[in-house]
């Protein structure tokens, strides 16, 4: 039976139906109808849910397309069904960003609980897939909290097995064991066959993290026999991207290729975007260990810009790393050069990253230490009153005294409330921010410049986006060392807040590369902004006689209808075209064209 076919014979169906009853009543035709169409709504919404479940993806949209126009009529239990299915289906075509906003407008109306920890899971789950960490942290302590209260075995499970992802991805691995085993127990014990293959599957993850290949082996293996069970056609493929990886790690290539074919042709059925991605790298680095470097190269080379967009920062090193390495090895070693340079560019990026969640994960730490002490100040609280009770029936000098004590107590403990609040608040901040410089870092950056963007388009004003990178600092460190590369680059940055820190976001994107995003400057503004810039670097003394600081600088203009990775990538060029004509420049980037620009000033 095919899905789509279904709604119209049932339509038809209800047309007949409808065209009988008019003989006999009014009233009966319009009660009856009402009933019917309801019916209808909740009939195709279970559909779409099973299809969801075990068809590829575009199946289940195609019904919620459909009744999306009834939606507005639906109770709040349908309504958060649909949209939770419709965020499901944003995380598999790979639309994350929308799915996360999806998840953010659902969990902001009041909807039961079941269904507020459905959405919290997934908002974990898209908040990693975007390494958003503190979102996703945030969602994943929401989820465990309301997941004691809620009594939805599968639901239980899910939170338990992201805390486990959550864990394994900070480097906690233990802890990831811990959380994937009482996952895949409250699985068994709830017969649950599809969280059996969902919490194995975390578990055998967390072995392989831990280096326990053949454990993390077994693991998986179990997993596909559980999600085939579960006849989940994502979780499958999943599942035979992980027993093959492993099987490749222990130099099982033929068995492992057969895996990573078949998860491959799983994933592409099912529309799975970055679990193809995920496949074709674990592939190519097969390809490569048996002699077929061709074939390795042109899958390496079709991955890059699909990592570099969906900022995977540590699957693009891993592939410029070994595309460096099949160039070095065919002699071709200006290419490796260049593969080593854009592996070194994007570890930076991921360890920008890496630091930011760890900073999230302490912050997590945080909130529960802050409960615990919320839940302390309500203790005693408690007791305070306790104590009023009993004064109430003795001398009224204890009375008094009670009332002081207590009083005194609530005193304390509000305190430490707003210090640990203050606490939490530092932290926040500070995973944003470079560690060197102060600045916002990449992430934070970037994430705060798309906010600007939307509100020029919004506003129809001005935005321009600066990227300089300063010019042969190389040699600053090899001259004079690191630490004075380092107080060079906190001194940069004083500039940069000193032109710009009124007016704009300022951040440091890279080792010694800074942006700046202005919104209702006018271009030629922006480039006497720069001339100043330029000559207070040129005064930069940092400590040593050595040579003046330069930085070759791209501006773009924010056009109508661009969006941040276009106006980016145009700077960029731009940038680059200034350290082409010489460094300790100005490029403006044309309007649309990717490629020159006008040379202003050097
Ligand atoms: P170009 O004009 O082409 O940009 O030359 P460059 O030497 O600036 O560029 P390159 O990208 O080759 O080198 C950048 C150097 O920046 C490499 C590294 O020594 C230095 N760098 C990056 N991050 C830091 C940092 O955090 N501290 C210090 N001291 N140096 C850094
Ligand atoms: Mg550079
Ligand atoms: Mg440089």
């Amino acid at each position: 039976m095919r899905a789509d076919h279904l709604p119209f014979s049932m339509h038809s169906m209800m047309a007949g139906v409808r065209r009988g009853l008019l003989t006999t009543a009014l009233l009966a035709i319009i009660a009856s109808a009402a009933v019917s169409e309801g019916d209808d709504f909740q009939q195709q919404l279970e559909l779409a849910a099973k299809l969801n479940l075990t068809a590829p993806w575009q199946e289940s949209q195609a019904i919620l397309d459909r009744i999306e126009p009834e939606l507005e009529e639906a109770t709040p239990d349908q309504f958060a069904t649909f949209q939770l299915l419709k965020i499901r289906n944003l995380a598999l075509m790979g639309d994350y960003i929308e799915g996360l906003q999806l998840t953010r407008q659902l969990l902001e109306h009041d909807i039961p609980s079941e269904h507020r920890l459905g959405a919290l899971v997934r908002g974990t789950n898209l908040g990693l897939e975007l390494r958003r960490f503190e979102e996703a942290f945030d969602y994943l302590y929401q989820s465990l909290v309301l997941a004691s209260e809620v009594n939805d075995p599968e639901q239980i499970t899910y939170a338990y097995s992201l805390a486990a992802e959550i864990f394994r991805v900070v480097g906690k691995v233990d802890r990831a064991r811990e959380y994937a085993q009482r996952s895949l127990d409250f699985a068994r014990e709830h017969d649950d066959v599809r969280a059996q293959c969902i919490a194995t599957m975390h578990l055998a993850a967390a072995y392989r993290a831990a280096d326990h290949f053949a454990r993390a082996g077994d693991h998986f293996r179990s997993a596909l026999q559980l999600c085939r069970q579960a006849s989940d056609p994502v979780f499958v493929g999943i599942a035979e991207f992980g027993l093959g990886d492993i099987l490749r790690r222990k130099d099982r290539f033929d068995e492992a290729e057969a895996h990573l074919d078949r998860a491959l042709r799983n994933h592409r059925s099912s529309g799975y975007r970055s679990g193809e991605s995920e496949t074709l790298l674990s592939l190519a680095k097969l390809y490569r260990r048996t002699g077929r470097e061709q074939q390795a190269d042109s899958t390496l080379t079709g991955l890059i810009d699909d990592f570099a967009e969906t900022e995977r920062w540590d699957f693009l090193a891993t592939s410029h790393e070994l595309l460096g390495r099949i160039a070095s090895d065919r002699g071709d070693h200006v290419l490796a050069v260049e593969h080593a340079l854009s592996q070194i560019d994007a570890m930076d990026r991921f360890l920008d990253l890496a630091r930011a969640r760890q900073l999230a994960y302490l912050e997590i730490e945080f909130e529960t230490l802050y409960r615990d002490q919320e839940l302390s100040l309500l203790r005693e609280r408690q007791r305070v009153s306790r104590l009023q009770e009993q004064t109430r029936v003795q001398r009224r000098w204890l009375h008094g005294m009670a009332y002081a004590s207590g009083g005194f107590l609530t005193v304390i403990l509000v305190l430490l409330l707003m210090h640990a609040r203050r606490e939490r608040r530092h932290y926040q901040r500070l995973s944003g921010l470079d560690s060197l410089t102060g600045l916002s870092n990449h992430t934070r950056f970037f994430e705060s410049a798309q906010r600007l963007v939307n509100e020029a388009h919004t506003n129809q004003t001005d935005l321009v986006l600066i990227l300089g990178d300063l010019d042969h600092f190389k040699e600053v460190n090899d001259i004079h060392g690191h630490l004075i590369g380092d107080q060079a680059l906190r001194q940069v940055a004083g500039v940069l807040m000193d032109v710009f820190a009124n007016r704009g976001l300022i951040g440091r994107i890279g080792g010694e590369e800074f942006a700046v995003c202005l919104s209702r400057e006018s271009l030629e503004r922006v480039q006497q902004l720069l001339e100043t810039l330029r000559r207070r670097l040129r005064a930069v003394d940092y400590g040593v006689e050595g040579r003046a600081l330069t930085m070759s600088l791209g501006i773009a203009q924010l056009q109508p209808g661009e969006n941040l990775g276009k106006l980016r990538q145009r700077a960029d060029v731009a940038l680059y075209e200034a350290k082409r004509a010489g460094r300790n420049t100005v490029v403006v980037a044309p309007e649309n064209s990717p490629k020159g620009g006008k040379v202003r000033g050097s």
